[in-house]
């Protein structure tokens, strides 16, 4: 990862930011910009230099990961990136108006005599809106490993009668790990039957029914890296309405991924996946955006949604995740990650989005 490359673009904004220094204390900021990855860490960034702080226990890990970059190791709770601001001449220190509660404003605003505090929006997280090379490979080997996942729980014959939704969430993230992921990316989501009806809510007890829709949200995470899928099956033949949903949801999908190209609109991008659905006359069953960034974190920029304007760009990672849910009977919801790419979108996981009957 070309950490010095991410810190230029970072510093080339200050001077429209109006700030001499920008102080970063979002952990998946410092990483991007410094690659450490412990618990604690802040980075000071300025024109001349980055400066990176952290406590004790990562000395080790500093200055292993942190090599190119000076590293001040602090004792007292609080990094005085404040007062090393203030050596370096920076009159005006941006900082992120995001990454602070009150508490740590106040203990900010207590150092910062002579120095003027400005907050900055989401500048790093813009950056990292577009991946380099290396990120989409992390992203992909994330993927891989749920779509391993996907293939040995669910497509193996793993699912049967009485099995719970709590227990299929935890074979498939014991699978993910078992195929070579750090961890899970979010705790799996795992629906069957009308449970599948609400957009996120799990009823972790229920068992699994001749009949019953399986809807399954999970991802891994590789290297600090993200990923995130949905697929909707079901356990015998489903109602022929949700049967119904299920074709129509595919297609909203493809009209979604075929909407993605550099440049697009990503409110375009959601309407033309949302247009389908709305053409059924299903426009109040697909309560939510389209999709949303993945990387460092879960969910991150750019957010594609039908009442946000913004671009999707050359080496962004969205996802595309129409779904819908009829209260009472089940719901579908088809998710793939996205890379945009000079020739338009291509899908990253490759497990089959068809409705297969277990
Ligand atoms: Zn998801
Ligand atoms: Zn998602």
């Amino acid at each position: 990862m070309d950490h010095a490359l991410r810190r230029k673009r970072l510093v080339e904004r200050l001077p429209e930011l109006g700030v001499e220094g920008l102080f970063v204390s979002m952990l998946p900021n410092v990483r991007y910009l410094t690659g450490f990855t412990g618990s604690n860490g802040q980075v000071l960034v300025t024109a001349d230099e980055t400066v990176f702080f952290t406590d004790g226990r990562y000395q080790e890990q500093a200055r292993a990961q942190v090599s190119e970059v000076e590293c001040v190791f602090y004792l007292d709770g609080f990094p005085p990136a404040i007062a090393v601001a203030r050596t370096r001449g920076v009159g005006r220190l941006g900082f992120e108006a995001a990454g602070v509660t009150y508490r740590y404003w106040e203990q900010l605003r207590e150092r910062a005599e002579g120095i003027e505090l400005a907050p900055i929006g989401p500048e790093v997280e813009r950056l990292r809106r577009t991946k380099d090379a290396e990120e989409v490979v992390l992203i992909g080997r994330a993927q891989e490993a749920a779509d391993v996942a996907f293939e040995r729980v669910v497509l193996g014959g793993g699912l049967g009668e009485g099995i719970t939704e709590r227990e299929v969430a935890l074979e498939l993230e014991l699978a993910m790990r078992r195929a070579g992921a750090d961890d899970t990316g979010f705790p799996a989501i795992v629906a069957f039957g009308d449970g599948a009806a609400e957009p996120h809510h799990r009823r972790p007890h229920r068992a699994l029914a001749m009949g019953d829709v399986v809807k399954l949200d999970f991802g891994a995470l590789m290297d600090g890296y993200h990923s995130d899928m949905t697929r909707t099956v079901a356990f015998g033949e489903p109602p022929g309405r949700l049967r119904e949903v299920h074709g129509l949801v595919i297609s909203a999908h493809r009209a979604g991924v075929e909407a993605v190209h550099d440049g697009a609109s990503t409110r375009e991008v959601d309407l033309a996946a949302r247009r389908v659905i709305e053409e059924a006359g299903l426009a109040d069953a697909f309560p939510h955006g389209l999709g949303h960034g993945v990387g460092l974190e879960i969910h991150e920029e750019p957010s594609l949604r039908w009442d946000r304007e913004d671009r999707l760009l050359e080496g962004m990672v969205v996802t595309i995740e129409p779904g819908v849910y009829l209260p009472g009977l089940g719901g579908v919801r088809i998710e793939d990650m996205v890379e945009v790419t000079a020739g338009g979108g291509r899908a990253i996981p490759r497990s089959t989005k068809e409705l297969v009957l277990l």
